[in-house]
């Protein structure tokens, strides 16, 4: 079965490629259809980022396409920079510009007050079936950058549990306990189940 990647992000495409490694699937990305419409991320919710990614390039290419739309809600922000975390420092902003604005604005609550999660919505879309799955990881961020590894906020991104931010983990050990990670397998699962002929079980 072959299954739409829809995203520009090469980041996060290496991610779902770990993890959706699975038999009877074959994963294609958007650079076979250099003419696909762009998507603007103009949603309120991830679920309507994810589904609207999903759907558009679905109907464009005839394809089933997955999509997943993340942000990282930050509890003394009122849950900031959430659905808006790509353009957090600004439209056109660096991971490192989003990085240096939340560190600025985290910086005068104490360590204890600097609880955040990171929550992904996962969308499969068929023009018959839309299945969507949700993935959340806890932790704290740091105001000061730790490891090479990852994407986006992963070196402020602290996980209690590991005592590693996600940037000091390798790309396997960030799959298994993700927001990311967890949305994903979910959602195979559930692909699993609903199209059992098609997708041997794993
Ligand atoms: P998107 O809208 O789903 O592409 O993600 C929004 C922003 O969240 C991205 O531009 C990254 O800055 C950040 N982000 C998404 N996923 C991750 C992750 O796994 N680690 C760190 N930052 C992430």
């Amino acid at each position: 079965m072959k299954i739409l990647i829809s995203s520009n992000n090469q980041d996060k495409i290496k991610e779902i490629r770990n993890i959706f490694q699975l038999p009877g699937i074959e994963l294609i990305t958007l650079d076979k259809f250099p003419n696909a419409p762009e998507v603007i991320e103009d949603g309120n919710t991830l679920y309507d980022n994810a589904l609207k990614k999903a759907s558009m390039l679905a109907e464009f290419t005839g394809l089933p396409t997955i999509s997943d739309d993340t942000g990282l809600e930050v509890d003394a922000l009122g849950g900031k920079p959430g659905v808006y975390s790509s353009r957090f420092a600004g439209e056109n902003a660096s991971y490192d510009d989003n990085v240096e604005k939340l560190i600025r604005e985290i910086m005068p609550f104490p360590k204890e007050k600097r609880t955040a999660r990171f929550r992904t919505v996962a969308v499969f879309y068929q023009p018959d079936m839309v299945i969507a799955e949700e993935g959340v990881i806890e932790g704290m961020v740091l105001t000061e950058r730790r490891g090479s590894g990852g994407f986006g906020y992963d070196p402020i991104f602290y996980i209690p549990e590991k005592g590693k931010t996600f940037a000091e983990l390798d790309h396997d050990e960030k799959n298994a306990i993700s927001h990311r990670g967890q949305a994903f397998n979910r959602l195979y699962k559930s692909l699993q189940r609903q199209l059992a002929s098609i997708i041997p079980n794993s």
